[in-house]
């Protein structure tokens, strides 16, 4: 499954509005450290995209997160509105897009974000440089993973399950009906992964495409989400 653009963007971002002066988005960038704040229209809708390279261009001096403010950047940053120095209607992405037609996207642009927005067009979050060198990372791991010296462990573990399948249905075969709601529910959970084993998509993420720990899929065989898929889930 390809992994969407709502698995990897940053979500809740802060955003800006047009008027506020640009000294205020040059300051939330260098307290946050963040090079790209959206900008929105009163119903949280993306209407615009303001950088630092954006501030650099209307602002004298050399400017950068690390720098503090000097002066004369302060005065000439309170004259300017974000609406002056904002790329407007900016190009954005659908959060249930395609993570590769996104990375796409932004290299074809030369971009280094997307505002990421809702079916009826609010911002749903921002998906970053940052955010899709964490997605190259974790792909790259994934793949390594899956070579053949790594596949020992899950073939172990998928052993494990199995014997612990047929002494579970054995139990529950035998022994008194009250007793066995927990064992039935592990009973269900093994056989969903020895399903999964059987067509070579245990261990992968169903979200995200990553890798699901094999402590995870001991305690919880029936799981089809990494730990990071599955804390996104539940906020
Ligand atoms: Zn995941």
């Amino acid at each position: 499954m390809e992994p969407s653009v709502k698995a990897w963007m940053t979500g809740d971002p802060v955003a800006l509005a047009a008027d506020v002066s640009a000294l205020e988005a040059l300051e939330l960038m260098v307290d946050r450290s963040i090079r790209h704040l959206p900008v929105v229209d009163g119903e949280r809708r993306v209407i615009g995209v303001v950088t630092l390279d954006d501030l650099r261009a209307a602002l004298p001096g050399p400017l950068g997160l690390r720098t503090p403010v000097a002066p004369a950047q302060r005065s000439a940053a309170l004259e300017w509105t974000v609406a002056d120095v904002m790329t407007h209607a900016p190009l954005t992405v659908a959060e249930e897009a395609g993570l590769a037609d996104a990375a796409e996207r932004m290299a074809e642009a030369r971009v280094g974000c997307l505002p990421v927005v809702t079916a009826d067009g609010g911002l749903a979050g921002m998906l970053t440089e940052t955010d899709l060198l964490h997605a190259l990372a974790t792909l790259l791991w994934t793949q390594s993973c899956r070579a053949p010296r790594d596949k020992e462990p899950l073939d172990a573990l998928v052993t494990e399950l199995r014997m612990e399948r047929d002494r579970l249905a054995r139990r529950l075969e035998e022994g008194p009906r009250s007793l066995d709601g927990p064992a039935r529910r592990r009973l269900a959970a093994l056989e969903r992964a020895l399903e999964r084993a059987g067509r070579s998509a245990l261990g992968a993420c169903e979200r995200c495409g990553g890798r699901i720990a094999l402590a995870r899929l001991r305690a919880l065989p029936g799981t089809t989400l990494c730990v990071r898929c599955a804390r996104t889930g539940e906020a």
